[in-house]
């Protein structure tokens, strides 16, 4: 069933997605080539705390860290590490926290320092792709209106979509329904009404949409090891159209 949030739900959950977005800008201002992905963890779960919330990943399903860390062909999952981030790096953040009990999750592909024109094309598609899927999360549309949308524009651009991997709805919980794939034909699901909420997260390739997990169990890679990117909102369905809450 999906969960419809009243309007307090509706700031409360605002006020997690905005925590969410602060400590994404905290992590995106410390990304350069020397940084391990371990430190990048260390300032995000601190930032969390501080802020009288509690990151959501640690521990989920036993997962060792606050954020996921994903670089270059990975696409989602990654865990934080010794990893040292090099110059010509992309590196996927994912971070999610519950605040108020409510939860935010949002992911961002940063560049680390001067990066090729491939990946910065990647970046810039992806980004896009988020944007062209929120867009159709307005009520009225069906759940797969999302999903098309965001192939559509990415498969124009000549890259692919993770097939594997689905966005979801949030709210008490980090994961409820619905799943919400990145793919597939307009028109299907069910109705889109106000008080939705939705992580929205297109997992884009430059090569093809197949990936595989890593004996780590978390990680998850590009089957041709092409570069990946992983855009991510927190959006509420209103009637005044999508609402972004995972917004500094
Ligand atoms: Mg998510």
């Amino acid at each position: 069933m999906i969960v419809l949030k009243s309007e307090d739900e509706l700031r409360a959950m605002g006020e997690a997605g905005k925590l969410v977005a602060k400590t994404h800008a905290v992590v995106a201002e410390a990304i350069r080539p020397g940084m391990t992905t371990a430190s990048l963890d260390a300032l995000a779960e601190q930032y969390i705390r501080d802020h009288n919330a509690v990151p959501s990943f640690k521990g989920y399903n036993g997962f060792p860290a606050s954020i996921c860390a994903s670089i270059n062909e990975e696409v989602v999952h990654g865990i934080p590490g010794p990893r040292v981030l090099k110059e010509g790096d992309i590196v996927g953040i994912d971070i999610g926290a519950i605040l108020g009990g409510f939860h935010g999750d949002m992911a961002r592909t940063y560049p680390v320092g001067e990066i090729s024109k491939e990946a910065e094309r990647l970046l810039w598609v992806t980004e896009k792709a988020l944007e062209q899927g929120i867009a159709a999360a307005v009520v009225g549309n069906r759940l797969s209106d999302i999903g098309h949308a965001v192939q559509s524009f990415v498969e124009a651009q000549g890259l692919s979509v993770v097939r594997d991997f689905v966005g979801h709805g949030i709210g008490r919980s980090m994961h409820e329904p619905p799943q919400i794939p990145n793919f597939g034909r307009p028109g299907r699901g069910p109705r889109l009404k106000p008080g939705m909420v939705l992580a929205i997260e297109p997992m884009v390739n430059i090569g093809g949409w197949e990936v595989v997990v890593l004996s780590d169990n978390w990680t998850v890679i590009t089957a041709d090891r092409s570069l990946s990117a992983h855009f991510e909102d927190t959006v509420a369905v209103t009637e005044d159209g999508p609402l972004i809450l995972t917004q500094a």
